[in-house]
């Protein structure tokens, strides 16, 4: 399969996601299953069908970012989030602080403190960061540097920035797998694992769970109490990552999988959704999916459009290099 497409599948992949979970963020599994049974299709909720969130917005503005410097540049992303911000997205209120902190001129470095004791754990950079895994695939040093260089601005705790260079890493191998090979999914795991910071244990330990539910096959139940479905990096991030890899074999069901989850599901959804997607590809993702999603200014046609480009700054920077 060609890269490109899989740049393209992980950037739509988070659209989708977020899309397919957005008019169900907050609901418990329980309550979701018996109101509206396997939710398999984009609905309209409080947006119209096929409306990305937060999430999306997010990631739009690290794609442009990282394409107009070729890199990460924490001052420009810091700008491009103020620029790309529409609060109708949903975004909670510890980014919605930071960023109207930071228009009123309080540098990104010290908005994190102004918020949280510590900086925010909080999922916010771990979903908007596929297109720094696209971009960094091939130099994991670079790539966690950039995860934390790109959470720093509204995520500063330790847990927030390494649920990011997780999630990114995760991308960054569905990258390099050809999905028409079996899928070692232990390796997959235990290079994750290896990964992840020693310094913040709890994400080998939930990265270990993974590994033991991909042999144990919990029900959704067990997921949510043991993994979790919140907005906090540790308590979604790994839930993204099992969600894809016990449904590698279709983009389809890892997404319905994760948005029937509940809980902070757009988010769930997009992370999911940008790793199955950097698997897949762009071929791997439904038509009918494709379809709903919304195509104005900043929709799914620029979406795609960031992916190439994205894709194309990649072989540039490379061949230089
Ligand atoms: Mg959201």
């Amino acid at each position: 399969m060609h890269l490109k497409s899989k740049f393209v599948g992980s950037l739509l992949g988070t659209h989708v996601g977020d899309a397919l979970g957005a008019p169900f963020e907050g609901q418990d599994l329980v309550s979701m299953q018996s109101k509206y049974g396997t939710i398999r299709e984009m609905r309209e909720g409080f947006r119209s069908k096929g409306c990305y969130t937060d999430d999306t917005e997010m990631m739009i503005a690290v794609a442009e970012s990282l394409i107009e410097n070729k890199g990460v540049d924490v001052d420009h992303m810091a700008k491009q989030f103020m620029k790309k911000y529409h609060p109708s997205r949903g975004y909670r209120w510890g980014t919605r602080l930071a960023i109207s902190l930071m228009k009123q001129g309080v540098p990104w470095q010290k908005v994190g403190d102004y918020i949280y004791d510590g900086g925010s754990f909080g999922n916010g950079a771990a979903m908007r960061i596929a297109p720094a895994g696209l971009f960094y695939y091939d130099d994991l040093e670079a790539l966690r540097r950039a995860a934390y260089l790109s959470s720093s601005v509204t995520h500063s705790h330790p847990l927030g920035k390494e649920g990011a260079a997780i999630q990114a890493c995760a991308v960054a191998f569905a990258v390099l797998l050809n999905p028409e090979d079996i899928l070692d999914k232990d390796s997959f795991i235990l290079k994750l694992w290896e990964f992840a910071s020693v310094e913040t244990t709890l994400y080998r330990k939930l990265l270990y769970r993974v590994y033991s539910f991909l042999h144990q096959k919990p029900s959704p139940e067990e997921v949510v109490a043991l993994l979790g479905n919140n907005s906090t990096a540790m308590g979604s991030v790994p839930t993204a990552i099992y969600s894809f890899l016990a449904h590698s074999e279709s983009f389809e069901e890892a997404l319905i999988y994760a948005v029937n989850l509940g809980g902070d599901c757009d988010t769930i959804g997009a992370m999911t959704g940008a790793i199955a997607g950097a698997y897949h590809g762009k071929e791997g993702i439904p038509h009918r999916w494709l379809n709903d999603l919304e195509n104005g200014l900043l929709g799914r046609t620029y979406i795609e459009e960031l992916a190439r480009s994205l894709f194309r700054i990649k072989l540039e920077t490379k061949k230089e290099g």
